[in-house]
């Protein structure tokens, strides 16, 4: 190990100023839940640490006008726990609700699952249904990104050397709008995903689907929106042959994605019973509550 030491900035703009004097020579920790398994590896190499965790600037989400922000440094606990996030964003809790033990949900945090870019990132799933936006920041100003455009393979996204990921912002869903998830794994806790789904749906009265956004998890190198299933979908009166055909699209999709993979028939095969949960607890969320069984 290369280490030679760790700042503990209290402000974004003194993790803003180390992140610009060691560049790529340094690394962000927020929850450390990921990066020290790597830097114990040997998977990566810094001299440098640069521990966001006592940045309170980062933390915490706010609702501004249409849309709740997110700052990176919140943990799974406060974001399971956030009174803010409506009953229709049950989705997003349940995701954090799912990621990996109590220890891990109370120093893992929402950006650190998004930089990590890995398949099976839980919370990423949700948030790319919700068309979530990211604020990257440097020295040199802000960007925005979709975050269906943040990740470029597995482990690899679109961030500078320089920025830091600090907030994740989308649109609160309202009437006739839900969002749900599902995870399987191998167990029902500390379980990484096998797979997972997320739906934003908006359904109007006669059950005619006027959005959807699907998004997957452990399905490809990254978690990613499912257009396909989308494109099919959108416009239709949601009944069981259209859901039979989409799960039909969404099986042959997957499985084409996966082609050589040992896991390719098992997984687009129950890819379609977890999509199916996501979109009934979306549905369900949609239509004003009532409880969905896991
Ligand atoms: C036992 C165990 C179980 C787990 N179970 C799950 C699970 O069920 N589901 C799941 O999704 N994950 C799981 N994880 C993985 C991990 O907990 C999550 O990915 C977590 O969200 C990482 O957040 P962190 O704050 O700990 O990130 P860190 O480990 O601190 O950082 C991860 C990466 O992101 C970068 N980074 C962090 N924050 C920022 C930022 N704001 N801007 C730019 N770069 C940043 C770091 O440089 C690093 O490369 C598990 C991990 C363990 C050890």
């Amino acid at each position: 190990m290369n280490l030679k030491a760790c700042y503990r900035p209290l402000t974004l703009k003194e993790a803003l100023d180390y992140l610009e004097e060691y560049k790529d020579k340094s690394k962000i920790i927020a929850g450390g839940t990921d990066l020290i398994i790597k830097l114990r590896k040997g998977n990566i190499n810094p001299q440098v640490l640069i521990d966001i965790s006592f940045i309170n600037e980062l933390k915490g989400v706010l609702e501004v006008g249409e849309y709740m922000e997110i700052g990176c440094g919140t943990t799974f606990y406060d974001l399971a726990s956030c009174i803010l996030l409506n009953e229709r964003l049950k989705g997003l809790k349940d995701a954090a609700r799912s990621v990996g033990s109590p220890q891990i949900r109370n120093r893992g945090t929402i950006g650190g699952n998004i930089c990590n870019a890995s398949p099976a990132a839980d919370s990423v799933v949700p948030l790319l249904a919700l068309d979530s936006i990211l604020t990257l920041e440097s020295k040199k100003g802000k960007r925005k990104i979709y975050l269906k455009d943040f990740f470029k393979d597995k482990g690899k996204t679109d961030i500078r050397d320089d920025e830091i990921l600090t907030t994740i912002k989308f649109k609160t869903p309202t009437k006739n709008q839900g969002l749900g998830f599902y995870k399987l794994g191998l167990r029902k806790s500390l379980a990484i995903s096998r797979i997972s789904f997320s739906v934003f749906l908006e359904i109007d009265d006669i059950n005619r689907i006027e959005i959807i956004r699907v998004a997957s998890g452990s399905v490809g190198k990254f978690p990613m929106r499912e257009y396909k299933i989308e494109n099919y979908l959108t416009g239709r009166i949601l009944d069981e042959d259209t859901l039979n055909t989409a799960l039909e699209i969404l099986e042959k999709d997957i499985y084409e994605r996966l082609n050589g993979r040992n896991t390719a028939r098992f997984k687009s095969i129950a890819a379609k019973g977890v999509f199916k949960k996501a979109l009934l607890k979306a549905l369900c969320l949609a239509k004003g509550g009532g409880k969905i069984e896991d």
